[in-house]
């Protein structure tokens, strides 16, 4: 089975699991966990091809800064102004961001129609590599659920360090 299938596959004794060991890590100023959980990324991310997947394109608008709607309306040919109108809504965290879940930008084979100038949240996401493990420990659970890639970082770390 891959990675993608097993993930699909969790039960909630995983989710209380990870419940767990995020709460765990949440606490922890290892700051060799950021370079395991890089390593562990590299891994992962060797045997998940995001093409296969799209996820988190297809439920999670990300959050857009004004440099990323000014990148992506260039990119498109647009006006930042015309961009927003089409594109952006403003949440109820008073943030901006993509205004439809699958995203508009995501493709028929699930790739981003604008990915040279994609936003920095989409170039971030899943946030388990570049030493930031830790600084984004809370959200490593509800993307455990989102991103199969999650669930198989944190599995390896707690097969790792427990
Ligand atoms: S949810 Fe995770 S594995 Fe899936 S496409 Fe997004 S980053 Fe890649
Ligand atoms: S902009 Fe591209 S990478 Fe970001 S959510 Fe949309 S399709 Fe995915």
């Amino acid at each position: 089975m891959d990675l993608i299938e097993i993930w699909k596959n969790r039960t909630k004794e995983d989710y209380t699991a990870n419940k767990k060991f995020v709460a765990k890590l949440a606490k922890s100023k290892d700051k060799k966990l950021n370079a395991l959980a890089n390593d562990l990324h590299e891994e992962v991310f060797e045997e998940i091809d995001c093409l296969d997947c799209a996820n988190c394109c297809k439920i999670i608008p990300p959050i857009l800064n004004e440099t990323d709607v000014k990148r992506a309306a260039k990119f498109l040919g647009l006006k930042p102004t015309v961009f927003k109108e089409r594109y952006v809504r403003i949440d109820e965290d008073q943030d901006m961001v993509i205004n439809n879940s699958p995203c508009p930008f995501l493709e028929s084979d699930n790739k981003c129609e604008i990915y040279e100038a994609r936003p920095k949240a989409c170039r971030e996401y899943p946030h388990t590599d570049n030493y930031e493990f830790l600084k984004h420990a809370r959200l490593h659970l509800p993307n455990s659920e989102h991103c199969p890639a999650v669930f198989h970082i944190l599995k390896r770390m707690k097969d790792v360090i427990s």
